[in-house]
């Protein structure tokens, strides 16, 4: 998990970041959605999580923008504009 500088907790996977949509109640896992979308449609690419912030499936839909940029900054990440 990551906090950026806005206060929010976000998952970051393969330099892009999800955010909790819910619990699947068969596995227990947590689905986590892309934030991220292009101008004109939102990221339909999610990840099936542990509690361990194990990623155990990802989907097929494929990113359709460029991954956010991110500053490290004692521990809090800031979103860097592209
Ligand atoms: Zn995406």
């Amino acid at each position: 998990m990551i906090t950026l500088c806005n206060g929010k907790q976000y998952l970051l996977y393969n330099g892009y970041t999800y955010n909790t949509i819910g619990t699947i109640s068969k596995s227990g896992h947590n689905r986590y959605r892309c934030i991220g979308q292009s101008k004109s449609k939102r990221c339909n690419s999610y990840l099936n999580v542990d509690s361990e912030f194990h990623v155990h499936y990802e989907s097929e839909a494929r990113h359709n923008h460029m991954p956010p940029s991110f500053k490290q900054i004692n521990g809090i990440y800031v979103k860097v504009p592209n």
